[in-house]
């Protein structure tokens, strides 16, 4: 039997969140399942205006089950606070849907997809963006900007614009949290932060 290139063949035919987040659990797209403690699929309602994309779960997502609740959804919940958009109004999900990471003794350290794993689990993002339908798509981070628009974005340059994503939906690029999060221990964290929520004022604007 030939390798699975993507997660299509898991994908339900009529999808729905609930429906969604069970079929992820049983994909074999790449590689990834295999050391991950379980797949995490998102949070949030299908109501939702801003989808907000990350990368992929980290460590404690992992064993929770559910997206951005490390320390870099610490971040993200602040930034979303300050630019007036409710955690209730925002559906936060992952580009790719398992945990990659190398083990060291007894830590997990977190590594970066490649472009063959943003790619095969794309179909799970497309079935949400269709479930979800939401007003503005926001990538957090230049894999997640990949991941939506299917190619290679520039953070600095790109961010904070209302860009036209896939189908002429309303995508805006801004940084990962977890990079501001990196700036906490080396300065910078705040002007970082400002950024962020500047760009998520603009996907707020979007549609109201
Ligand atoms: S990372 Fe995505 S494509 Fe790969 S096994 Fe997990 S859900 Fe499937």
């Amino acid at each position: 039997m030939s390798e699975a290139q993507d997660a299509s063949a898991w994908v339900p035919a009529r999808p729905t969140l609930p429906r969604l987040a069970e079929a992820v659990q049983a994909c074999r797209g790449c590689e990834l399942w295999e050391d991950a403690t379980q797949a995490v699929l998102s949070s949030g309602g299908p109501g939702a205006r801003v989808m907000l994309v990350g990368v992929q779960p980290g460590d404690q997502e992992d064993r929770r089950g559910e997206p951005f609740v490390g320390p870099a959804g610490g971040v993200l919940t602040t930034a979303l606070e300050a630019a007036g958009i409710e955690v209730g109004e925002a559906y936060l999900t992952n580009a790719v849907k398992h945990f990659r990471f190398r083990p060291r003794g007894r830590r997990r350290i977190h590594e970066a997809p490649e472009l063959r794993h943003l790619v095969a689990c794309h179909p799970w993002l497309e079935a949400e963006l269709g479930v979800v339908d939401p007003d503005v798509v926001v990538c957090l981070g230049a894999s997640a900007g990949r991941a939506v628009l299917g190619r290679r974005v520039r953070i600095g340059a790109e961010r904070g614009k209302v860009l036209e994503g896939p189908g002429g939906r309303a995508t805006v690029i801004t940084t990962h949290p977890s990079a501001v999060l990196r700036l906490r221990a080396r300065g910078g964290y705040d002007e970082a932060l400002a950024e962020l929520v500047a760009d998520l004022r603009v996907a707020a604007s979007v549609g109201s």
